[in-house]
Formats: C-alpha cells, sequence, structure tokens
C-alpha cells in the first residue's frame, strides 16, 4: 500500500509540475481557432487576442464571428480575420487551413475546438445523426491535422485538441458525441507517438475538460443533472496554457484529472455513481 501509495503522489507531482508557460511566446503568434463563434472557442480567441497574437477564426456564423473578431482587434489582436466554414464538409475543412496558412503566411497553434450540435439524451438509434457528427467532431479534426502539418513542422508549432472526460469515460445520454471523444483521444493519442517517434518537433495537447458553463452545455443537462460548471474563460485559459508549454495531456477542472487516474479502480461502483449522479425519470425524460 505504502509503495502504491508513492507512486501515486510521484505521478501526481508530475502531472502537476508543469512546465511554466511564457506569455511573450505568444506575441505574434500564427493562431487558427476552430468553433470560435461561441463558447471555449470565443473564449480561447479573446485571451489569444490580449497575448498579442495573429488569429484567424472559424464556425459557420459569419455574422458573429465578425463581432468575435472586432472585439479581438480591440483587445490586442496583431491581426484577426475569420472564415466561416461548415466542418460537416470536408473542403471546408482543408480551405480554412489553407486560408489560415495564407494569410498569416505560417501557423504555429492549430487550436481545434469546434463541436457540431447534438441532443442530449437517451440513445434514440440514430445512425444517420452518429455518422454526421464523426465527420463534424472527428474526421474534419484528422484532415486539419494532415493538411497544417507541414506548415507546423516548419515552424515548430502545436496543435491543440479539445476533448472531454467523456473522451475518456463512458456515460449516458451523449453517445454519439462521447464517441466522437473516444476517437479524438485514439487518434491524436496514437499522433503523439508517431510524432515523437519520428523525431517531429511539432508538439499535440488533448485537453480533457469537465461540465464547462457555455450557453450550450447548460442548456443540454438542464433537468439531468447537478453539478458545478466551471467558467469558460478559465477553461480557455487553461488550454492556451497546456498548448504553449507543450503538454501532452491536460486536464481541467482539477476533478478530470482524478476521475481518469482511478478510472478502473471499482468499476462497479464507479458505474453506481455515474449512473446514480443523474436525475433520471423515464416519465419526464423522454
Ligand atoms: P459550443 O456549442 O458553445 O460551441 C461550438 C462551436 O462550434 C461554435 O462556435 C459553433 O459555431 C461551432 N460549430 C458548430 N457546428 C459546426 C460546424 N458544423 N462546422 C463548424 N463549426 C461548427 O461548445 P463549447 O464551447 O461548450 O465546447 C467547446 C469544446 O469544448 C468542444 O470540443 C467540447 O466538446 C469541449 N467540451 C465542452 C464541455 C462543456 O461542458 N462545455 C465539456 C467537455 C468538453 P456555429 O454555430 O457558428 O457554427
Amino acid at each position: 500500500l505504502l509503495l502504491l501509495g508513492s507512486i501515486c503522489v510521484a505521478f501526481i507531482a508530475v502531472r502537476w509540475s508543469a512546465p511554466s508557460f511564457n506569455k511573450e511566446s505568444l506575441k505574434g503568434a500564427r493562431v487558427l481557432v476552430t468553433g470560435a463563434s461561441t463558447g471555449i472557442g470565443e473564449q480561447l480567441a479573446y485571451h489569444y487576442a490580449r497575448l498579442g497574437a495573429q488569429l484567424v477564426i472559424t464556425a459557420r456564423r459569419g455574422n458573429v464571428l465578425e463581432q468575435v473578431v472586432s472585439k479581438c482587434l480591440e483587445i490586442g489582436a496583431q491581426r484577426a480575420l475569420f472564415i466561416p466554414a461548415d466542418m460537416a464538409s470536408p473542403s471546408d475543412a482543408e480551405s480554412v487551413v489553407q486560408y489560415a496558412i495564407e494569410k498569416l503566411g505560417g501557423l504555429d497553434y492549430l487550436v481545434l475546438n469546434h463541436i457540431g450540435p447534438s441532443p442530449y439524451r437517451m440513445w434514440d438509434g440514430d445512425v444517420e445523426h452518429t455518422r454526421w457528427l464523426l465527420e463534424v467532431n472527428f474526421l474534419s479534426y484528422v484532415q486539419m491535422t494532415q493538411k497544417a502539418l507541414p506548415a507546423l513542422e516548419k515552424s515548430n508549432g502545436s496543435i491543440v485538441v479539445v476533448s472531454s472526460l467523456l473522451g475518456k469515460m463512458c456515460g449516458p445520454f451523449a453517445l454519439p458525441y462521447a464517441a466522437t471523444k473516444f476517437a479524438l483521444n485514439g487518434f491524436f493519442g496514437g499522433l503523439q507517438h508517431e510524432l515523437a517517434m519520428q523525431k517531429s518537433n511539432v508538439s499535440i495537447t488533448i485537453c480533457i475538460l469537465g461540465l464547462i458553463d457555455t450557453d450550450s452545455a447548460m442548456e443540454k443537462i438542464k433537468g439531468y443533472i447537478n453539478m458545478t460548471a466551471y467558467p469558460a474563460h478559465e477553461a480557455a485559459w487553461h488550454i492556451i496554457e497546456a498548448g504553449a508549454s507543450r503538454q501532452p495531456e491536460t486536464f481541467y477542472p482539477w476533478y478530470t484529472f482524478y476521475a481518469c487516474l482511478f478510472r478502473d479502480w471499482f468499476p462497479y461502483l464507479r458505474d453506481q455513481a455515474i449512473q446514480n449522479s443523474y436525475t433520471y425519470n423515464p416519465q419526464v425524460n423522454k
């Protein structure tokens, strides 16, 4: 037990003693952020802007992106541009990366954050939705990575992948979404190995997030679970810090790290705890 305890303490200490983050390194950095019209992506854009980065942001709604870009310029971005795109379309995913590289003259950070809307309820057997969501939440990430890698190799750049605790632990009500997040962790975790084995200078940071107080998340979980949601601006800052210090994996808020650490220790108790944490009533929640 003592040995096990020591290993845990050492592991936790290593996990939290992340390399420090040099804010100056982001001044003028060329950054592409996806899903930046709302939520965590919008907050990512504002933080990068305050740090003086050069930004290209994307999502589907051009009118909303235009407002985010104006605010980014007001608060300190060296440059800020937007390109509307639908990540369900493979050609859109490619052209966004091409646009960013052309306009910024290269790329230092590819921040993959967007998700398509998906219902929060018992799985209703809709296979088409799962297929579409895999395209938006997963395949577009792979495609953008493939397109951006040569530019990132040139700049010693970084890929930041925004994932979820639901990509590490199974839970109810968001099956297609969770499947796309498991796919991201599998693909980008494997790519980390391959890049390291090839002595590549491109870093990948996988961000494991718990519940964050974005409008879309709050709307979804209403009536299903009572749980503290952490602020989107703090989550965004944590993501930027982890990306800039080239951490392979990062967790926000704190409990996500421990949930992953102890995930497989007591599977029966874990599953009971997960199922009991929801206020599900078959008569009310269809
Ligand atoms: P939001 O729903 O607030 O934002 C999603 C973004 O993606 C919007 O900018 C939206 O803009 C864009 N988007 C939606 N569909 C498409 C599409 N087809 N093509 C291109 N862009 C699209 O999400 P959050 O901010 O809550 O989440 C951000 C990230 O954090 C996600 O990867 C999510 O999985 C992760 N996360 C969030 C958690 C939370 O509790 N909020 C918990 C764990 C992880 P538009 O509509 O203009 O296209």
